[in-house]
C-alpha cells in the first residue's frame, strides 16, 4: 500500500511512503480496509461493522484467562490410529502433518485458569489442527477435564471452534458423542456449571451435539452453527447451497443459544454467569 505526504518545501514535491502489506486487513464483511495494529487493539473486531475475525487458541486463551493462570493438563497423550485408516495417506501421516503445520499436538487445549479470579476448567478446539475435527484423543481430553471439574467442583467453560468429527476415526469418533454426554450428565447432576462458548465455524456432528450440552450457551457474533458446514453440504447434496447459511443470530431468534456476545464482553459475561450460578 502506498501512502502520499506532502513536502514542506515550496516545489510541493510529493513523497511515496511505502507501507508493507502485511501490516493491513480487509474486513470480509464490510470491505473496511483496517490498520492491523488498530484491529489488534480492539480484539480482531471491525469497527464498522463488528465482524469478528478468527483469531488463535493462544489469543483467546489471553482474552479469557487472567494473565498468568493457565496450566494446561493431559498434555502427554498421543493419538492413535486404531483402524489403520488411509485415505490419500496413512492416518498417522496426516497427523504429523498437522503437528508441523499447526505446531500443537492435536486439535484441542485443556487446563484450568482463572477468569476475574473465579478457577475453572477451560478448553478450547484448535481449529488450526485438522480443521478442529475431534478424535478419540481429543475427546478423551475433554472427558478427563469434565471429570476433573466434578472431583475439584469448579466451572467447565469450553470454546469451540471446530468441523466436522475425525473422519479418518469413522465410527470410532462418532462414539464419543455417548462417552461425552455421560460425563456431562455427571457435571450437571452434580450442579457445577457448564458453559459453552460457539465461535466461527462451530459445525459438526461431535462439535454441536457437545455444545448443545452447556448449561449456558453463548456465541460470537455472526458464528456459522450447525450439524455441517456449507461446504460438507454442497459436497454431499451436491447441489449450491444459500450464502444465507444459518448465523448465531438465527440460532438465538429460535431459542436455541442463551447469548450473542460481543468478544469484547465474553470475559466479563463468564465471570458475571458462574457469579450469579454461585448465588
Ligand atoms: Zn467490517
Amino acid at each position: 500500500m502506498v501512502w502520499f505526504s506532502k513536502s514542506k518545501s515550496s516545489n510541493e514535491i510529493v513523497e511515496l511512503i511505502e507501507m508493507p502489506d502485511g501490516l493491513w486487513a480487509k474486513c470480509p464483511s464490510c470491505n473496511e480496509t483496517i490498520y492491523k495494529k488498530e484491529l489488534e487493539l480492539n480484539l480482531f473486531t471491525c469497527f464498522k461493522c463488528n465482524h469478528h475475525f478468527k483469531i488463535s487458541v493462544n489469543e483467546y486463551i489471553g482474552l479469557i484467562i487472567d494473565e498468568n493462570t493457565f496450566k494446561e493438563f493431559n498434555i502427554n497423550l498421543k493419538a492413535v490410529d486404531a483402524i489403520n485408516f488411509i485415505d490419500s495417506k496413512p492416518y498417522i501421516e496426516r497427523i504429523k502433518e498437522a503437528k508441523n503445520k499447526s505446531e500443537f499436538e492435536n486439535s484441542i487445549i485443556c487446563g484450568t485458569g482463572d477468569i476475574f479470579s473465579h478457577k475453572v476448567v477451560f478448553g478450547i478446539i484448535n481449529s488450526s489442527f485438522l480443521e478442529g475435527s475431534l478424535g478419540s484423543l481429543e475427546t478423551e481430553k475433554i472427558y478427563r477435564s469434565v471429570r476433573f471439574s466434578i472431583e475439584n467442583r469448579i466451572p467447565f467453560v469450553l470454546l469451540y471452534s471446530s468441523s466436522e468429527n475425525r473422519i479418518q476415526e469413522s465410527a470410532i469418533s462418532l462414539m464419543q458423542i455417548a462417552k461425552l454426554t455421560s460425563i456431562f450428565n455427571e457435571l450437571k447432576n452434580e450442579g457445577i456449571i457448564c458453559v459453552s462458548i460457539l465461535t466461527e465455524p462451530t459445525v459438526g456432528e461431535t462439535a454441536f451435539a457437545l455444545a448443545v450440552q452447556g448449561d449456558i450457551i453463548i456465541a460470537e457474533p455472526g458464528s456459522t452453527l450447525g450439524l455441517s458446514s456449507k461446504s460438507n453440504l454442497e459436497q454431499k447434496s451436491k447441489k449450491r447451497i444459500s450464502d444465507k447459511f444459518p448465523k448465531s443470530d438465527y440460532y438465538f431468534n429460535s431459542g436455541q443459544i442463551d447469548l450473542i456476545v460481543d468478544r469484547k464482553k465474553l470475559k466479563s459475561t463468564i465471570s458475571n454467569i458462574i457469579d450469579w450460578y454461585n448465588k
